[in-house]
């Protein structure tokens, strides 16, 4: 549906200036309204060419300043961007669908990410190791890649960038990124500002577009010599086959299906509240999400119970108007996908407490809008549990002990997070050693911090971001030996 004027874009950033690009427009929906509010022509193959060699340009002269100074140039172009968030806020909300309140959050946490890398920019060092035999010395010295494309979904297009851009520029390399097809607009208008901000022309370049077309082109470019991927695991698996030839390097944030495990000693209060937030957030449209949970059959009532009210209280509504909690899908194909996951796991048993369809507002029928929606002891081996549920959807589990818990938690192919509630410190310790996810929060759930690694293990990716550990992924190090004759 479209009402009102479509704004015309002209689909890249390249060279410190819009470019236009020659692929066929792509509509831009607001996922509140179903409005088709601009239409953006997605980057060719040409265009991704030109974007790559702008980015190369760039890189001889970035790659060569002081690694201080691209902090200094980073940190000033971010503030400027944080001066303009009143701006981009409600264009993220109306592009992605989130509440403004989320938009803000999200936008923070990626300015808050490049400062980071800011910071960490007079620590990326290398090594030196004295009398490796009598009179020989040896050292490591770090180099950036080159050129690395950047790919990113739309349920956190800002945030998920920045994870990237912040350790790929700090280490001198250039960046050419793709965001979903869906969410050009607030990534156009960042690399913008960042534009605006002082960083150079060329070292951080977007193009717009779909998958299969422009993302192909940058996945395959042969002078792009890493790809930062996140995204679906089917999508990761082509990526890491198509960078094969030239050994392309990758990492890969993937899907994942986090379990939650309640133990009967647990604060139940904070643990029912964070089921239903770290489930609800951001219409459940995060990787990093509570996708499962599992309560000792002791307390499981109270717990389901409690869930269950909380998901009935929530306040669906369009991501711009004041007290909405939770707002709508992001298309409606997703939609249709969480609701088929739901309707298939409810036709092999299950007990459905709320939800399981749009709301019944009327003034939403017009969005991709799906009630939050718990479903209480369906079989295991449905798609709320063995597929990754990418919506308000949660399943929960009664568990004799903590055994079976952590064995039903690892029997996915995914392990992004997860997390333990129990006040015994022993259990704690046990789950987090025993649970095969990148990430296990004790009494807490979800945030990721800049500190800490972050990747998924098994089907949920490879490599890390964030942490100092993300440097080592834009970087090759080559070993130096002084020797001692002449
Ligand atoms: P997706 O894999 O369909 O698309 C992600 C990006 O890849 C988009 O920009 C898309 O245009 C591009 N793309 C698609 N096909 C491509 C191809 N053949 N070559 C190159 N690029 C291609 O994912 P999505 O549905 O947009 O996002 C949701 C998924 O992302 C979920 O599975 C979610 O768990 C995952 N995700 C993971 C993390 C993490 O850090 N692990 C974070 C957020 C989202």
């Amino acid at each position: 549906m479209s009402t009102g004027t479509i704004a015309a874009v002209a689909g890249a950033f390249i060279d410190g200036r819009e470019h236009a690009n020659g692929g066929d427009p792509l509509p831009v929906t607001n996922p509140g309204t179903g409005e088709v509010f601009a239409e953006v022509p997605g980057a060719t193959a040409r265009d991704v060419d030109t974007a790559v060699d702008a980015a190369a340009r760039a890189g001889a002269e970035w790659s060569a300043l002081a690694v201080s100074k691209r902090g200094e140039i980073l940190g000033a172009a971010a503030h400027h961007v944080e001066a303009h968030l009143d701006e981009l806020v409600p264009l993220l909300t109306r592009e992605q669908g989130k509440t403004l309140r989320d938009s803000r959050i999200e936008l923070t946490k990626a300015v808050d990410t490049l400062m980071h890398y800011v910071g960490l920019a007079k620590t990326l060092r290398g090594a030196h190791t004295p009398g490796l035999d009598p009179g020989v010395d040896g050292i490591v010295l770090r180099r950036p890649l080159g050129v690395v494309g950047a790919i990113v979904p739309w349920n956190f297009p800002t945030t998920l960038l920045c994870n990237k851009l912040a350790p790929a520029l700090v280490a001198g390399n250039t960046v050419v990124a793709k965001p979903a097809g869906t969410t050009p607009l607030t990534t156009l208008r960042f690399c913008e500002l960042l534009a605006e901000g002082g960083l150079p022309a060329g070292v951080f370049n977007v193009v717009t577009g779909s998958g299969s077309v422009t993302g192909t082109a940058l996945v395959r470019h042969p002078r792009v010599r890493k790809i930062a991927f996140t995204g679906s695991t089917p999508v990761g698996e082509q990526i890491m086959a198509l960078a094969a030839p030239g050994m392309k390097r990758v990492t890969l944030e993937l899907g994942g299906s986090d379990p939650m495990i309640i133990c009967d000693d647990a604060d139940l209060d904070a643990a029912a509240s964070a089921a239903s937030m770290g489930r609800f957030y951001n219409c459940g449209q995060a990787c990093l999400a509570i996708k499962r949970v599992y309560v000792f059959e002791s307390v499981a009532d109270q717990v389901i119970e409690a869930v269950a009210a909380k998901a009935k209280r929530l306040k669906v509504g369009r991501g711009d108007v004041k007290g909405s909690q939770m707002g709508p899908l992001h298309t409606a194909a997703q939609r249709e996908e969480v609701a088929g996951q739901v309707a298939r796991t409810l036709e092999h048993g299950g007990t459905l407490l709320a939800g399981g369809g749009p709301p019944e507002d009327p003034e939403l029928e017009a969005g991709f809008f799906y009630a939050p929606t718990v479903v209480a002891d369906p079989p295991h081996d449905v798609p709320m549990a063995t597929e990754e549920v990418f919506g308000p959807a949660l399943p929960i589990w009664r568990v004799a002990d903590l055994d079976e818990a952590i064995a039903r938690a690892n029997a996915s192919p995914f392990g992004l997070g997860s997390s333990v509630w129990t006040r015994d410190l022993a259990r704690a310790r046990q789950a987090a050693e025993r649970i095969e996810a990148g990430y296990t929060w004790i009494n807490s759930r979800t945030k990721v911090y800049d500190e800490l690694p972050f990747g998924g293990w098994k089907s949920s990716g490879y490599g890390k971001e964030h942490g100092s550990e993300a440097f080592d992924y834009y970087t090759e190090t080559k070993s130096v030996v002084f020797g001692s004759q002449s």
